[in-house]
């Protein structure tokens, strides 16, 4: 006799779903796509690993979704011929395993309301969206490979889900929706086709519509026109960026940016673009407005989705960017790399190091042309992700250049963010640098006793105040041609007249009993004292030895206990 399991819910994913099928968001169709999106990930996995096991494919070669609405039962039914799922991966995908998402996923919800329930994909738990439009949901699946059996997943989301023993005749999976009574829309044929070329045109499997025409035939049985049931094709099913530009209008891009990254906001910009000569690969890279909740989380990959031929072969491609660019996403389809590419293959290979040079520089070039055409879009970006990018400046150096030409910092003149170009065309006459000051905050820079002598002379300074500012400013060293100097050097080469010089050395003289006293004091706590005409308001202040590292920054280190 087939035995039932019943199992409980995660903690959190009990919440979560009591939070879904009570929700009042008014865009519950976005269920849709993201049962979409998971059958099409799983028919990525299998033609992913159909490539060094083609038994996989057993007797159903096609990989495809199928939707199935069905009026007097009630339920639409979305199934795929993909990978499937055994016992095991039904229970824990399904239900017990935490998802490092669903915790963020209740606190956004709790901060932000309802239209978050949009993001419900870019945390991790799409799947339970299902609970939008349904009351009931059953999931049959039967994982690929020979031997294998199938089991059906049952939940009502009441704190619990059954697993048992079920029939399927092939691998795959089919996901039952039983429809609440107000979300009956989602049996009709024209919804349901309007929504897919809305948000899953893109995907590259074919997904076909089960359609019902009356038949030209009298069915005997009841003497009337039967019905004839078909499956017709509603979307495109080819790869979006193998398509010509001229063809694509920017909603398809900011749709297929969605189906990718499961963002609610379009895109900043994007570039698409093929390479031939000596790499052949088509890349599309989209350039994000916010932050993803998961962007920095440990253990988390980042990077653009990796195809080869057209064939998926893994999302978060770390090797084709640099970690300084891990913000970005896209999509790049290599000619070139072998269908059974392994990451060690990736990590030493050629072909990757080129495409990887060659997508950083269409990603600068588009953030370049974007902080010209769209400069309040580019703050946007810049506010969103320039912590991240500053850090390109202390790793590498061949991209100095162009990332000196992006960055962009509050500076004394106190009218918001200036790029370096605009601080240089506003230098004063004689100015011979560009001068910053590094801190914890604008407002404890403000006040700064080191700026005084700056401010004297009317010289605007940078105020840097991200973590990785100190030595991105170092890594950074000039811009178009001026070195940056940070404010805090002892050192501060400012142009002075031969009677300040005079003077200076006067003063000096003057009170050298004094320095000569505070140094018996202080001893071991300094290693100078130096009368200064860098102050005209403060009697004093500390500096900085060549060299030497501010104080805010040690602070910052032992805090970190390095
Ligand atoms: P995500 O897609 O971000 O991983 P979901 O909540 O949408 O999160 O899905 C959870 C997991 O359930 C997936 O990672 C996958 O392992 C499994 N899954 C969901 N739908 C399918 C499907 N149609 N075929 C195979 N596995 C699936
Ligand atoms: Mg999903």
């Amino acid at each position: 006799e087939p035995q039932r399991e019943t199992h409980s819910f995660q903690a959190e994913i009990n919440q979560l779903l009591n939070l879904v099928i009570n929700s009042l968001y008014s865009h519950k169709e976005i269920f849709l796509r993201e049962l979409v999106s998971n059958a099409s990930d799983a028919l990525d996995k299998l033609r992913f690993r159909a490539i060094t096991e083609p038994e996989l494919l057993g007797d159903t070669p096609a990989l495809e979704v199928r939707l199935i609405p069905d009026a007097e039962k009630g339920t639409l039914t979305i199934e795929d011929t993909g990978v499937g799922m055994t016992h095991d991966e039904l229970v824990k995908n399904l239900g017990t395993i935490a998802h490092s998402g669903s915790r963020e996923f209740l606190e956004s919800l709790a901060q932000r309301g309802q239209q978050d329930v949009n993001l419900i994909g870019q945390f991790g738990v799409g799947f339970y969206s299902a609970y939008l439009v349904a009351d009931r949901v059953e999931v049959v699946s039967r994982a690929a490979g020979k031997d294998s059996a199938a089991f059906r997943w049952t939940s009502e989301a009441k704190g619990t889900f059954t697993v048992e023993p079920a029939e399927r005749a092939s691998r795959g999976t089919a996901i039952t929706l039983h429809l609440k009574p107000d979300q009956k829309e989602f049996l009709d044929e024209w919804r349901l086709r309007s929504l897919i070329t809305q948000y899953s045109d893109y995907v590259g499997h074919p997904i076909l519509l089960q359609v019902k025409k009356p038949s030209e035939v009298i069915d005997a049985s009841t003497g009337e026109k039967g019905t004839t049931t078909s499956f017709e094709t509603v979307n495109k099913a080819s790869a979006l960026w193998q398509r010509p530009k001229s063809e694509l209008t920017d909603e398809q891009y900011q749709e297929f940016y969605k189906h990718l990254t499961h963002d609610f906001e379009p895109p900043l910009a994007w570039t698409h673009f093929k390479t031939d000569g000596h790499q052949q690969f088509t890349g599309l890279i989209f350039l994000p407005k916010n932050k993803p909740f998961d962007l920095d989380a440990a253990g988390k990959r980042r990077g653009v989705r990796l195809f080869v031929k057209r064939v998926f072969i893994m999302d978060d491609c770390e090797e084709l960017l640099p970690p300084w660019l891990r913000f970005v996403r896209g999509v790049v389809d290599s000619d070139d790399l072998p269908l059974n590419v392994s990451r060690e293959l990736l990590q030493d290979s050629a072909v990757v190091r080129s495409i990887r040079k060659h997508v950083v520089k269409k990603t600068l070039d588009l953030m370049e042309k974007l902080s010209k055409d769209k400069p309040e879009d580019y703050l946007t970006l810049w506010k969103s992700f320039g912590a991240i990018l500053k850090e390109g400046l202390t790793s590498e150096t061949e991209h100095r250049e162009k990332l000196g030409a992006l960055v962009r910092y509050e500076s004394s003149r106190d009218e918001g963010l200036t790029s370096l170009a605009d601080y240089v065309s506003r230098m004063k006459e004689g100015q011979q640098a560009i001068y910053y000051v590094f801190g914890e905050s604008r407002k404890a820079l403000e006040g700064s006793p080191h700026l005084e002598a700056l401010r004297k002379r009317g010289y605007e300074v940078l105020y840097l105040t991200d973590a990785v500012d100190e030595w991105a400013a170092q890594g950074l060293r000039e811009f178009s041609g001026k070195p940056l100097v940070s404010a805090l050097q002892a050192d501060l080469k400012l142009q002075e007249t031969d009677e300040e010089k005079r003077e200076k050395e006067q003063r000096s003289e003057g009170l050298k009993a004094l320095t000569e006293r505070m140094k018996e004091v202080l001893k071991d706590a300094i290693r100078e004292v130096r009368v200064s005409d860098r102050l005209t308001d403060s009697p004093v202040c500390l500096v900085l030895p060549e060299g030497g590292s501010p104080a805010f920054l040690e602070r910052l280190l032992r805090e970190h206990g390095r």
